[in-house]
């Protein structure tokens, strides 16, 4: 079997060898051909179809550490799929040694101290559904299957992040293996400039294998849902929610869309296919405060579907999942935003009645509040002026339909970017966003991680990922 080492040379691997690494293992051990490998190899977005050379389906801690030992004596590119959601694919290499963490998915929840202990191959939905049975949360993302690692370690948002910040400012403790094959323990007080880095620095210091976090009081019900309009009520409900947005509460969270209306049952037949703006509210607090909050919104306009109710928590966090399935082909741009102008607005529109897929739209996630109540130093997540993110997500099916999504998604980022505070967030970069990109994620935070980087990974063993190289 061929596999590639870390500086890009194929090698010969023997039976014998990988007998050797099956030994040392709890774990399975995949290769091309076996039941479970295509599995393992693909990753949420279509576009990216890579050939690991070995899977590893780790089954704990020891798995972890006895992979980055076997990496590390055949020198041996490594790569981490955490819930393999990260659109440019960086959970997967071609001829790497997978470290496949989906097997990893436990959560130990302390109700007294409010925090979570997590596996790192946890999805949001396996967090949650925890913690809801307390009626506690922490900040995590809007689509249930998405991976905690790789959320959490480039920042984070969701429905909470303007109560309590980034998904990592909400992190208080991780465990992790370190590029000598070491389990270390990564907060404030042990490690504390390697627990700096791994909050927003990605996977570049060593393998994650859970995850700490505070936890908040929340739900388990909240007033959540979406209300939709035809998209030729858009300007009046863009203003409307540039408004309401401005004023809300740290317990509102509103996001806005347009899109073709997807074939969802709550939306009438003769509408499917056809533009559509819509609001996805989500009231955390008090939910009968919530009902008087998104009251305005539901008696807007005339709507043609409405399922913005009170609902549990957890039901919320996975409303969304149907509209990003794995397997379709996904190209994003994507740029924080520090208020909405009118001008904005127009120019959303626009784009969005150029979409050309009925699967693609383009999103404003308001995000702000605790976030923006630190300064850019405090983790490398930096961007603490941010309080909207846009992503123009353009989503469709078949690879002879590349060429029209991504240019229309890019004529409209050049159009939109004028917008931008200059930030991006990491999470959302593609594959072919280089190192100006990944600058204007992290900031002046870049020269503190690669310092972090020089005395964590100095050979840069954990390359499949944002890279950061060391000092
Ligand atoms: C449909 C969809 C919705 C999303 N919604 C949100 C959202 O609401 N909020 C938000 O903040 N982000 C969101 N994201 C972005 C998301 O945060 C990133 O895609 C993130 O990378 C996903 O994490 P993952 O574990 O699934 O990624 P993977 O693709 O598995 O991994 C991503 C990177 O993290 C590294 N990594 C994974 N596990 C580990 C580990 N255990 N130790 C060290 N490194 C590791 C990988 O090596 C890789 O470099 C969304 C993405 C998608 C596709």
């Amino acid at each position: 079997m061929r596999a590639k080492t870390m500086d890009g040379r194929e090698i010969e691997m023997q039976q014998l060898t990988l007998d050797s690494l099956k030994m040392r293992l709890k774990g399975q051990v995949v290769v091309q051909g076996d039941a479970g490998y295509d599995e393992s190899r693909t990753v949420w977005n279509a576009m990216i179809d890579r050939m690991p050379a070995i899977i590893v389906r780790c089954l704990g801690i020891a798995d972890v550490i006895a992979c980055v030992q076997f990496a590390l004596e055949h020198q041996l590119l490594l790569c981490i799929k955490g819930g393999g959601h990260n659109i440019a694919g960086l959970a997967t290499a071609d001829g790497a040694l997978m470290l496949d963490m989906s097997l990893m998915r436990g959560v130990w929840v302390d109700k007294h101290r409010k925090i979570a202990h997590a596996q790192a191959g946890c999805l949001l939905g396996d967090l949650d559904r925890e913690t809801q049975l307390h009626g506690l949360a922490t900040v995590l993302g809007f689509i249930s299957m998405t991976g905690i690692a790789g959320l959490t370690l480039g920042g984070g948002f969701g429905y909470l992040t303007r109560r309590w910040g980034w998904t990592t400012d909400n992190v208080v403790g991780m465990d992790v293996v370190t590029a000598e094959a070491r389990l270390v323990r990564a907060t404030s007080e042990e490690n504390p400039e390697l627990f700096w880095g791994l909050r927003g620095g990605g996977g570049n210091f060593g393998v994650v294998t859970g995850i700490d976090y505070t936890l908040h009081p929340v739900g388990p019900e909240v007033v959540g849902g979406i209300v939709a309009w035809p998209a030729s009520e858009a300007p009046a409900v863009l203003k409307l929610y540039r408004t309401l947005a401005e004023e809300a509460p740290p317990e509102l969270t509103l996001v806005t869309f347009m899109r073709p209306a997807p074939p969802a049952p709550w939306l009438p037949k003769d509408m499917h296919g056809k533009p559509i703006v819509a609001i996805i509210a989500c009231y955390s607090g008090n939910p009968g405060e919530g009902e008087q909050a998104v009251a305005v919104i539901k008696s807007f306009g005339t709507p043609i579907g409405d399922i913005l109710v009170r609902r549990p928590y957890s039901q919320l966090q996975s409303l969304l999942d149907g509209t990003q399935p794995k397997g379709r082909r996904y190209y994003w741009k994507s740029e924080y935003l520090a208020g909405i102008e009118p001008e904005f607005c127009e120019k959303f529109m626009a784009h969005s009645a150029k979409i050309c897929s009925p699967h693609s739209s383009m999103i404003l996630f308001q995000i702000g509040g605790a976030l923006n109540r630190l300064n850019d130093e405090h983790s490398p997540v930096g961007n603490r002026n941010a309080r909207y993110v846009l992503n123009i997500g353009g989503a469709w099916e078949q690879a002879s339909d590349d060429t029209a999504n991504i240019a229309w998604a890019r004529n409209a980022w050049d159009d939109l970017r004028m917008f931008s505070t200059g930030g991006t967030y990491i999470n959302f970069l593609t594959q072919e966003e280089g190192p100006d990109r990944i600058k204007a994620a992290l900031g002046n935070n870049i020269s503190r991680l690669a310092e972090i980087k020089a005395k964590w990974d100095p050979q840069n063993l954990f390359r499949t990922n944002r890279n950061i190289m060391p000092a």
